[in-house]
């Protein structure tokens, strides 16, 4: 993979940042990530978008424009020569050249990578469907770090993950402050019930997939809202899947050690995992 960090190109094992950075010391940074696929960015528009609403949130600014930044994100890509990659733009606060504990005093960093593509799911798990299990943590309150930012607070997260290990689960799913499902490590959870889909609302990152799979709801004329999935909600689906950059649109077919529904991929998902691989090559999409 190839970064790009302070004006230079460098091979990703050059790219390296202080320990004093505070996006190391204190999860103080926002990122995004996109997919190229056969050389072609997907909804780089609306990862920007995302991005940059994180950093006018947590008061960040980069000396770039987006145009700059898309430019950049190119040259990642160009550079590793990889036709399918994960490129990632961070903003960290960066630190203070005096040791100052003030953020304003602090220089925001930039830095850009692009590697190569490496799905979440393997073919195996994406045929069968995976196995999740619910943990009992509580996911980051839009009450202390709001969790529509992009950001690196991932202790709840990882902490869900060794619950779901422990019970057998291949990923987890954390919960909202209300006891309802929120998400999972990295990706979004849809139920299908009766034709219609619904994911949380609230206290979830806005994924891009998320987004994706409204708009080909919509295409499609399948009903698609957001609102509370308590976990009978989840228990009691037709179709469980779940939604990410790094995997697409993945099913679920187990949820906690039981099968949802006969346990097999649904129509649903299928037809919506069909359709958004299709719409990688829909110059309207990238
Ligand atoms: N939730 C969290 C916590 C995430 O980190 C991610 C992806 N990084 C998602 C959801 C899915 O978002 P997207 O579809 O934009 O990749």
């Amino acid at each position: 993979g190839v970064a790009y960090m302070d004006g230079q190109y460098l091979p990703m094992s050059e790219a390296k940042i202080s320990v004093l950075d505070w996006g190391f010391l204190h999860s103080d940074a926002t990122y995004d990530t996109v997919h190229v696929w056969e050389g072609r960015f997907f909804r780089l528009d609306l990862h920007l978008d995302r991005f940059w609403g994180g950093m006018q949130r947590l008061r960040m600014k980069i000396p770039y424009s987006r145009e700059q930044v898309t430019d950049i994100l190119h040259n990642c890509v160009a550079l590793s020569g990889h036709k399918s990659a994960y490129v990632e733009m961070i903003c960290t606060r960066g630190g203070s050249p005096t040791f100052s504990r003030d953020p304003r005093q602090s220089e925001n960093r930039f830095i850009a990578f692009a590697v190569p593509f490496g799905s979440v799911a393997n073919k195996e798990q994406l045929e069968r469907g995976l196995h999740v299990s619910v943990s009992e943590i509580v996911r980051i309150s839009p009450k202390s770090v709001d969790p529509e930012v992009k950001n690196y607070h991932w202790l709840d997260l990882v902490k869900g993950l060794f619950d779901a290990y422990d019970a057998g689960g291949e990923t987890a799913l954390v919960l909202d402050e209300n006891g309802n499902i929120a998400e999972g490590p990295g990706f979004n959870v849809f139920v299908v019930k009766d034709g219609g889909l619904r994911t949380p609302a609230f206290g979830v990152l806005p994924g891009i997939t998320r987004r994706s799979v409204f708009d080909l709801a919509a295409e499609i004329n399948l009903k698609a809202v957001a609102e509370d999935v308590s976990r009978s909600d989840l228990s009691g689906a037709d179709e469980v899947f779940i939604t990410s950059t790094a995997g697409g649109i993945m099913p679920v077919t187990k949820v906690d050690g039981t099968p949802i529904s006969d346990g097999s991929v649904g129509p649903v998902t299928r037809r919506l995992m069909d359709h958004y691989w299709k719409k990688h090559s829909d110059p309207a999409w990238s």
